[in-house]
């Protein structure tokens, strides 16, 4: 009997996300399980690791049973997980941390500190920008602090790493994963000396780096039962949530460019060798032997767009929720009549620090050229320009190592608004192609999974397996006029820097002198 269908788990930043494919990269069923996100202090950023295996578990058994196939006709899962996650873990191998995210920012002193000494040399063989997001920071942190967990660690992982531990007691760890900690050399897949050095841990004390084709067989009988799954069935370990959404995209050869906007955002391009940016702005991380994922986060994707609508959208959330339609799209509907350039008003989207391309936490949002005659629709479309603007900023730092992009593909929330994606494909000049499913990295960790079981010939032979639904034609004429704009919009951030750095510590309640 032929098997015919695929899962893909993508263990996100606020949920744990499990979509049944079949083979042609169609959607079958999908469920979503969200978990809490902790803020012990005010700039820790913490999650339970256990609710997120349960959170885990029960999306899986949930898309199995929605879909009503035979659980005997699934290949194999495929896991996608969100980046930089660490966890202690004691000798019993339980966890005796948290898992403290990408977001947590306790460690900025060690990190302003490590790029005044050895961060450069680190980041070069490294290729994870120093910046308090890695746990290579995070554990410097824990052992200039006495954090009780690190001293009684044997292990530390992250979160895929925890999964892989509770279902088949192994301390594996695929190369991009181990790429985004901040420890892994990307020329010679091997734990960084000095990297493990500067953190105080032993490269026994992490987990084994593998390929994303590294299968996992063996689920306990009572496992199987809650997964909704046969005892046998291959779990591949794939790879992170950035490589896999490139993949899920079909952004994979040279010039494909994938442009994600969810709550956070990220441009990614693949890469066939590694290449370490001398100015820090960009990142590079190891995928396989032979491909490596380069590119920029932003803090400020569509988190930015949610804060204009909490803070000018009061009608229209009352309106959707009356009739049942979206905040974003009535909003949205107001900026539309609104001219590109919305009258000369320009907003810095620097609502919550920035990371690429400035790694500027101090950096703050602005509205700049506001006059009597702008309106809050002009807000609404200089915030989502705003956007745009800052990820053509890390778009063009990005262009410098791996040159001009020749296609964009793009995904995420932001994705729903055809205005949003006009603007893309205005500001950028391209042609921006959008898929009908926003569950790239669960396609692409669902794809690795076929692609380590021998069932589909090579990686890029996904192409051909992404229902796609558009794509949007640039407007010339607007991309002249951002163009001209981007120019203002690029000096700006440098021109407020110094005040930005003074709002921020007036902010933290610091001396403002
Ligand atoms: P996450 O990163 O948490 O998975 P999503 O990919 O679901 O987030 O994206 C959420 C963001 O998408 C919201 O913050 C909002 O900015 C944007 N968004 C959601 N719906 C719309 C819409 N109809 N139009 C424009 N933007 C939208």
């Amino acid at each position: 009997m032929t098997k015919n269908y695929v899962l893909g788990l993508d263990i996100g930043t606020t949920s744990a996300k499990a979509v049944l494919f079949q083979k042609n990269g169609r959607v079958v069923s999908e469920n979503e399980n969200a978990y809490p996100v902790y803020h012990p202090n005010p700039s820790w950023v913490e999650q339970d690791p256990v609710e997120i295996e349960k959170a885990a578990l029960s999306a899986i058994a949930g898309a199995v049973q929605k879909s009503g196939i035979n659980k005997e006709d699934i290949l194999c899962v495929g896991i996608s997980s969100a980046m930089h996650s660490l966890i202690c873990i004691n000798e019993q191998h339980e966890a005796i941390s948290p898992s403290i995210t990408w977001a947590d920012g306790r460690s900025v002193d060690q990190t302003n500190r490590l790029k005044e000494t050895i961060g450069k040399d680190i980041f070069l063989q490294t290729g994870t920008p120093i910046h308090p997001m890695s746990p290579l920071t995070k554990l410097i942190w824990m052992k200039e602090t006495g954090y009780q967990p690190y001293i009684n660690a044997a292990k530390f992982i992250s979160i895929k790493e925890y999964l892989l531990l509770k279902w088949f007691g192994t301390y594996i760890v695929d190369y991009a994963v181990a790429s985004a900690s901040g420890l892994f050399n990307i020329h010679t897949f091997q734990w960084e000396d000095t990297a493990l050095a500067a953190a105080g841990i032993s490269s026994d004390q992490l987990s084994k780096p593998v390929p994303s084709t590294e299968i996992c067989q063996g689920l306990e009988v009572e496992l199987a039962d809650k997964l909704n799954l046969p005892q046998d069935i291959p779990f591949v370990i794939g790879s992170s949530d950035g490589p896999l959404a490139n993949l899920g995209i079909g952004a994979i050869n040279p010039g494909d460019v994938a442009l994600t906007i969810g709550t956070s955002g990220a441009i990614r391009q693949m890469a066939s060798k590694p290449e370490t940016d001398e100015l820090q702005e960009i990142f590079c991380y190891g995928v396989t032997e032979n491909l490596w994922i380069m590119g920029g986060p932003t803090n400020n994707g569509g988190i930015v767009f949610q804060w204009l609508k909490d803070v000018l959208g009061e009608k229209e959330v009352e309106q959707a929720l009356a009739n049942g339609t979206s905040a974003y799209d009535l909003l949205t509907n107001h900026a539309k009549g609104v001219k590109p350039g919305a009258e000369g008003l320009l907003f810095l989207p620097f609502l919550n620090g920035e990371r690429a391309p400035y790694w500027d936490a101090n950096a703050r949002g602005s509205f700049i050229g506001l006059t009597l005659s702008h309106k809050k629709e002009h807000m609404i479309r200089a915030g989502l320009e705003g956007v745009i603007f800052s990820m053509y900023s890390i778009g063009q730092a990005l262009e410098r190592l791996a040159g001009e992009p020749t296609q964009i593909f793009a995904s995420g929330g932001f994705a729903r608004s055809p205005l949003w994606l006009q603007i893309v494909a205005d500001m950028f000049g391209q042609d921006v192609h959008v898929p009908v499913s926003h569950q790239s990295s669960a396609w692409g960790a669902a794809w690795f999974g076929l692609y380590a079981l021998g069932e589909v010939p090579s990686l890029s032979a996904i192409k051909e397996h992404i229902p796609m639904s558009s794509t949007i034609v640039p407007n010339a004429n607007h991309h002249a006029l951002y163009q001209e704009l981007y120019q203002t919009y690029s000096e700006l951030y440098f021109s407020l820097k110094p005040h930005f750095q003074t709002l921020a510590a007036f902010q933290r309640g610091s001396s403002v002198k």
